[in-house]
């Protein structure tokens, strides 16, 4: 089997402050990582020489929606007009499959030009574009868990489903695709309790039970939106508590934002193994509120980053990080850390991906720092330069599996 080994400045954050420095990583031809080391591997291969450049864990966006693409920079400071204005329309359009497998194309090739070697996306409710977008994530390479948004009220009539054909539609989609390569796999994705009915959630629960698929829906991001939950769900105390109902909250599931929560609400998500996917830039960006890092760790909640694009505006995981220090003040190192480890462990996949250890698979981002540091400066320093000031353009070259994928050759 083909060796390859790359050399250059080679960080993997093993705890919120522990950072290890490699010199070397020598990967075989599956993507295996074989070594890591500070001196001339004994191991003979092909040299990449990155002497130059900063090598990462690929970034980890664990909530981000591809229909949403081209919808970024749409201002409104209330969720639920901003859905009904510009982001509903946009989703129906991806009943035309030609426009579906052009933004899918353009989304994914995107993701890796920013950096992410994994995404976890919400398609929209159309079961031929997630077929699509799981054919283009296939061709592109990218590690990715895709669902089709199912809701089956309060939105337009033609982006609705009954919860028999969004049983049916998420059983012929995922045994197809769930599993995929080791590389892709399926999210039952219910949009928001506000869109869905009770029996869609359950049935939709039910169905990823039985299939062992992903769940992945959002909670608690706007006030305004909570008191709609109310109002549709009066008989149940709070929001957490009608997915609880459902079935929706387990080890597999990540809901996006949680930040209007009670500690009876933090305590039931802990107590299912419910990860949480922090989107900062998009709470930033429809002013929802700022989600409290320290109350949600002080009950051991499991915290990812998610870029929440088109709420979110950037792509660039690396600008989620910026507005993530400024939601709650915490390290350079803590940052990547929750990037690279927190999505992997959002993931169950921390036996193979988020670091760099000899056995796991190598994703990885290679960053140029010029003009922001330099790369011989302090660890800390390249770090919080990154963290505050960096983007896309600090990426030269994204890897999933030791697969150059970006730029594409
Ligand atoms: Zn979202």
């Amino acid at each position: 089997m083909r060796i390859r080994i790359y050399k250059g400045r080679i960080l993997s954050f093993e705890s919120p402050s522990t950072v290890n420095e490699y010199r070397y990583m020598v990967v075989r031809e599956d993507g295996r990582i074989l070594e890591l080391s500070n001196e001339i591997p004994v191991r003979k291969g092909e040299v990449v020489d990155y002497s130059d450049y900063l090598i990462l864990p690929g970034f980890i966006d664990t909530h981000i929606h591809l229909p949403q693409f081209y919808q970024r920079a749409k201002i409104n400071n209330s969720l639920l007009d901003w859905l009904e204005k510009y982001i509903f329309p946009a989703e129906m359009k991806f009943s035309d499959s030609e426009f579906a497998r052009k933004a899918s194309k353009e989304f994914f090739a995107e993701l890796l030009r920013n950096g992410t070697t994994t995404a976890v996306v919400y398609s929209s409710p159309h079961k031929e574009a997630t077929e699509i977008a799981f054919q283009e994530a296939e061709k592109s390479g990218i590690r990715a868990v895709i669902g089709q948004v199912l809701m089956d009220r309060n939105g337009p009539e033609e982006l609705l489903i009954t919860p028999e054909k969004a049983t049916k539609d998420i059983r012929e989609v995922a045994s197809r695709w769930h599993g995929s390569d080791d590389r892709l796999f399926y999210a039952v994705t219910p949009r928001f309790a506000v869109s869905c009915t009770m029996e869609l959630m359950k049935r939709a629960a039910q169905t990823a039970k039985e299939l062992d698929l992903y769940i992945q829906t959002h909670l608690s991001e706007q006030v305004g939106e909570i008191e709609v939950v109310k109002q549709l769900f009066p008989d149940i105390p709070t929001y957490t508590e009608v997915y609880d109902r459902a079935g929706l909250l387990s080890e597999k599931t990540i809901v996006a934002h949680a930040i209007h929560l009670s500690d009876y609400e933090r305590e039931l998500l802990a107590k299912r193994g419910t990860k949480i996917a922090h989107c900062p830039s998009s709470n930033f960006f429809l002013h929802s509120g700022v989600m409290n890092l320290r109350k949600q760790e002080k009950f051991e909640l499991k915290i990812s980053l998610g870029s929440d694009v088109a709420a979110g505006p950037f792509l660039s995981m690396l600008e989620v990080l910026r507005d993530a220090y400024y939601a709650n003040a915490m390290t350079p190192r803590k940052a990547f850390y929750l990037l690279t480890m927190g999505g992997a462990k959002a993931l169950g996949m921390e036996d193979r991906i988020g670091n760099f250890e000899v056995g796991k698979e190598a994703d990885f981002v290679v960053l140029e720092l010029e003009p922001l540091a330099s790369i011989n400066d302090d660890i800390d320093e390249i770090l919080s330069k990154l963290m505050i000031l960096g983007d896309e353009r600090n990426v030269i070259a994204t890897y999933v599996r030791g697969h150059a994928l970006w730029p594409q050759r």
